[in-house]
């Protein structure tokens, strides 16, 4: 399988080429040359399968034989290492919790499997290390730094906005040590993201092999798809159409979810939920693209003012905004309404959402009021105790603190501080 630049302007590269490089030479994102449906067959037996046997099927045209079958699977087997429940929470509303893994984020899927493939293609090399650069609005850190640890022939470095992270998820980027090293950046999310972006384009890097890890990387990317399959085979059988919400931040997630759809998965609509970090859903409103500067949010993984798959759904899409509309909503919900969210999940469900999931719960909602007789789920991106300091005092319970969780609360912090690109520049020079 080869992959394009989305600007148009670098050579076509293979996964391997498009993974170690993250992002291509002309700034553009990678995106792949052919999107394969699957085949009714497939669809038909799906619940026949395990959730290893889908994944693979799902993801192996986007691999091709650039990694072997058996050594593909055995990526697969590692990465998913935990549950994906569908639970219901009301009449025709499911959560897929996608929170069960190591550091109970949904990113730990595309970083266990990213990580992975860099091994993968690192087997040969003997000082020719990989350097991972990410910039983290909450969870992304974490799940990189879990997913990588110990993974021979890379190092990662870890930006985040000092202040801005929930202090679990500052907890699981800082406290691991080995190939891990966190960098307290003065400053938002964007700055974090626009530093590691600079860092690809340095000429004076080049030596350095940087990668991403972020969702612009393909391999971080795509194994995100896995999800949307897992819940069409649990929820098939009562044969309604599916609406998923996913809680939106950088677009990655749904970015995947619309791959699935593409690759036959029956997906009636996608509802892209965000907080008031809302480029998407003004963009749907008035047709223009106009990022803003994020504004910090009790759902922080989801402050993004320029989230950087949208380029990629749009290129599926071709400027058909009918077809995509079609397809797609976008709904801005403040952290007002998410608190009330949170509050009536839990009084009339019983079901403890995190802002995230709250965020993803009130844009199915609303978009549930165009569909009769449809099956909505919302993707729980995270577990509760990772934003405790909401949703305790929120709902008035305590939450037990799960042993993923445990087992970093009593590490020491360990951080350097940085300010500007000059100082991340010096920081890897040296
Ligand atoms: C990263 C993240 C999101 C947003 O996902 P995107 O793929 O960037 O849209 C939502 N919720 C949580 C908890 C996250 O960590």
């Amino acid at each position: 399988m080869k992959y394009y630049s989305l600007n148009h302007n670098a050579p076509k590269v293979s996964f391997q080429e498009a993974v170690i490089q993250g992002l291509a030479s002309d700034k553009g994102l990678y995106f792949p040359e052919t999107i394969m449906p699957l085949g009714e067959a497939f669809f038909e037996t799906i619940e026949n399968l395990s959730n290893e046997e889908i994944a693979f099927e799902a993801i192996k045209q986007f691999v091709g034989d650039e990694i072997p079958e058996n050594i593909l699977k055995e990526i697969i087997t590692e990465t998913l290492c935990f549950n994906f429940p569908v639970v219901m929470v009301e009449k025709d509303i499911y959560s897929l919790e996608l929170f069960h893994g190591p550091t109970m984020a949904f990113k730990d899927v595309g970083a266990r499997f990213m990580s992975r493939c860099l091994a993968y293609f690192n087997r040969d090399k003997k000082d020719n290390k990989n350097t991972v650069l990410v910039a983290t609005s909450g969870d992304t850190g974490g799940a990189v730094a879990s997913g990588f640890l110990g993974v021979k022939g890379v190092d990662v470095i870890i930006l985040y906005p000092s202040g801005k992270v929930s202090d679990i998820q500052e907890r699981q980027l800082t406290t691991l040590g080995q190939n891990i090293t966190a960098l307290e950046v003065d400053g938002v999310f964007d700055d974090c993201q626009d530093m590691v972006k600079k860092a690809f384009l340095d000429a004076d890097l080049k030596d350095k092999n940087l990668t991403s890890a972020n969702s612009i990387n393909i391999a971080r990317w795509l194994p995100q798809m896995f999800y949307f399959f897992f819940a069409y085979k649990a929820l098939k059988k009562q044969n309604k159409p599916l609406i998923f919400s996913c809680p939106s931040g950088n677009f990655g997630n749904i970015c995947a979810g619309i791959i699935a759809k593409k690759m036959g998965l029956p997906i009636e609509h996608f509802v892209a939920s965000t907080n008031v970090n809302d480029t998407v859903p003004r963009f749907l409103e008035n047709g223009t693209y106009a990022p803003k500067p994020s504004k910090t949010t009790i759902s922080n993984a989801m402050d993004v003012g320029n989230p950087s798959n949208f380029i990629r759904i749009q290129e599926m899409y071709q400027n058909d905004l009918k077809q995509f509309k079609k397809d797609f909503s976008a709904f801005t919900f403040s952290d007002e309404e998410t608190l009330e969210a949170m509050k009536y999940i839990y009084n009339t469900d019983g079901y403890i959402a995190e802002p995230h999931g709250a965020v993803g719960y009130l844009g199915l909602k609303k978009e549930l009021q165009n569909h009769e007789n449809a099956i909505g789920i919302f993707l729980e991106t995270a577990h509760p105790i990772k934003f405790l300091d909401t949703v305790e005092p929120t709902l008035n319970i305590k939450l037990p603190i799960p042993p993923q969780i445990e087992s970093v609360m009593d590490k020491e912090k360990v951080s350097i501080k940085i300010k500007t690109y000059e100082d991340l520049k010096a920081f890897l020079q040296k």
